[in-house]
């Protein structure tokens, strides 16, 4: 038997995991579950793709054996198993980057923290908050030997040749004082159907259940095995047959999330392609929206095989909040990445579904605005970047996004802001390049404020790059506040009269002199009614904002 340790990472991991999930142990359930699953997944494809495997015999079930009288609990898959290797890479150390991040985002606040883990990928290690010893006896598809893996989780773990009969793996969690509840077949069948009730493959539970036996009469145990999931791939099934209740515990069986979505959108295409998509709205940005290791929110099923969850062609990334599925009746079942990345049918159905996300959360917008307001205030800068990435569908887009401005406090659309604007006013005005606040105290907008013209507050630090590239709204021209040129609606008050500008032309020139090369030109200008001076770029010049961004970004 060999002794190893664990990462570092993981034993800091450990440590907060046992002490800051206290409250909500339930979902190690839910994460080894769907260890099980995911390992089902791929032996199934395999199976079906690979020819060393297709002879394999595969008989895709999860078991939860329960020993109420010792606390232990097994959970059991016949799926791709583990072989040595594995044991020591996926249980031993930390591969995923985004962990770190997970490390750093723990709040101590234990609810919050629980939602957490199934985001970041730590699943197996929070079976520890309820097991003081836990073993695992794995043997890899296509290999004879078994291995098992065992661990108190606290500074390391043993492995030595084990034997199975056939392929899978055997997770053996030793309860400790925590855990000790779930030594209980009511509360296991009850944290199944809350969390893995649609997960597509057979979970049964083996138990002594307790019977009246009438002969002798007192009740009795007797060893009983029954399934407590439904088992069902939910979306293919008709919308008519499917309740709130069903989509919303599918919803926190794929996503992780404890929370009910925000909404979803179940649709089923058929002609020339056929595919199910449901696409769900966490009520909350998923916390890790703005890294760039995010997790892919969208899993893709081929005729209700699952073919892989981390695929980022299959929605535009600005839209890597929404969660769901998307099950296509057309894609080959060994479709790899890269054949993702160009193949038609994928692209179709890509397309239309960014069409059909957008168009119904235009609907929500124009039917239930309470809600659409708590989609939007998670959600607003994702749909911006939309502006920058997605030109096909900019004009939906701009609809879909809300503002603050000079005119109204919270929110405001653009259809709106157009219905309110003066009449023969020729452009939508926006300022950029700083704190809400700095924006809106800005000399800049005291020329807009004395004509009386509404004046967007970007303060989004993606605003300056995207807005840049956007200059209509329809047929509106949009117009940045601290550009040189002031646009039509100012033209009458752009330049001095005459007389005025020749007095001030000694100023000018020693001002000039005096900034020598830190600035481009000084000049005179009507569209301050206060303050004495401020800074502008020229027409074509990036701003000072985009300029610190673009040295940022290394450009
Ligand atoms: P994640 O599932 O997000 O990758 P986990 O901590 O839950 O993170 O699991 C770590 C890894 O251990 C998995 O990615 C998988 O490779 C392996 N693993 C865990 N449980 C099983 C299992 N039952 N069968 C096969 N592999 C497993
Ligand atoms: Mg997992």
């Amino acid at each position: 038997m060999s002794k190893r340790e664990f990462q570092t990472e993981v034993s800091q991991l450990l440590q907060l995991i046992i002490h800051s999930l206290y409250s909500h142990p339930e979902i190690f359930l839910r994460e080894l579950i769907s260890n099980s699953s995911d390992a089902l997944d791929k032996l199934r494809h395999l199976t079906l793709v690979d020819d060393t495997y297709k002879a394999l015999p595969f008989t895709p079930r999860i078991d939860l054996e329960l020993d109420e009288e010792k606390g232990t609990l097994t959970i059991a898959d016949t799926g791709i198993g583990m072989n040595e290797e594995d044991l020591v890479s996926h249980l031993g150390t930390i591969a995923r980057s985004g962990t770190k991040n997970f490390l750093a985002q723990l709040s101590g606040d234990a609810k919050k923290d629980s939602n957490l883990i199934g985001q970041f990928g730590v699943g197996f290690y929070s079976a520890f908050m309820v097991a003081d010893r836990i073993e695992v006896v794995s043997r890899k598809a296509g290999e004879e030997q078994a291995w098992r893996w065992v661990s108190d989780g606290k500074t390391g773990f043993e492995i030595e040749p084990a034997e199975r009969s056939v392929a899978g793996t055997t997770i053996l969690l030793h309860f400790n004082e925590e855990g000790k509840q779930y030594a209980n077949s009511w509360r296991l069948r009850e944290i199944v159907k809350k969390y893995s009730n649609h997960i597509a493959f057979p979970i049964f539970l083996t138990y002594d259940k307790s019977e009246w036996n009438e002969a002798e009469k007192k009740s009795e145990k007797v060893r009983t095995t029954e399934q407590v999931n439904a088992a069902s791939a939910l979306w293919r099934r008709p919308k008519n047959e499917l309740t709130d209740e069903d989509y919303k515990e599918l919803y926190k069986s794929i996503s992780g999330d404890s929370q009910d979505p925000l909404f979803w959108f179940h649709t089923r295409a058929e002609g020339t392609l056929d595919y199910t998509t449901l696409f769900y709205i966490p009520a909350k940005a998923p916390l890790d929206l703005y890294q760039a290791e995010y997790k892919v929110g969208v899993k893709l099923y081929v005729k209700r095989v699952f073919i892989m969850d981390d695929a980022r062609e299959l929605l535009p990334q600005y839209l890597r909040f929404v969660r769901g599925i998307i099950d296509s009746e057309d894609l080959p079942l060994n479709v790899s990445r890269e054949i993702l990345q160009q193949n038609r049918v994928l692209t179709s159905i890509r397309t239309a579904s960014v069409k059909k996300i957008l168009s119904e959360l235009k609907n929500v917008a124009s039917s239930q605005p309470e809600k659409y307001l708590e989609f939007i205030t998670q959600y607003n800068r994702p749909l911006k970047e939309g502006l920058y990435s997605d030109y096909a569908n900019r004009e939906t887009l701009l609809d879909l996004i809300r503002f603050k401005t000079t005119k109204a406090d919270g929110l405001t659309s653009l259809a709106e802001i157009k219905s309110r604007m003066k009449e023969g006013q020729k452009s939508i005005y926006y300022i950029t390049g700083g704190s809400e606040s700095l924006l809106r105290t800005s000399p800049l907008l005291e020329i807009y404020k004395k004509k009386d013209l509404e004046v967007l507050i970007l303060d989004d630090d993606v605003d300056e790059i995207v807005f840049s590239g956007v200059d209509k709204y329809g047929d509106i021209d949009l117009k940045a506040v601290n550009k040189a040129s002031t646009g039509d609606d100012l033209k009458d008050e752009a330049e001095p009269e005459t007389d005025k500008a020749e007095a001030l032309k000694p100023l000018l020139d020693k001002l000039k002199a005096t900034l020598g090369d830190r600035v481009k030109d000084v000049r005179a200008s009507v569209r301050l009614a206060d303050s004495p001076s401020c800074i502008v770029s020229d027409e074509d010049d990036p701003s000072l904002q985009m300029q610190q961004m673009l040295r940022a970004m290394g450009q």
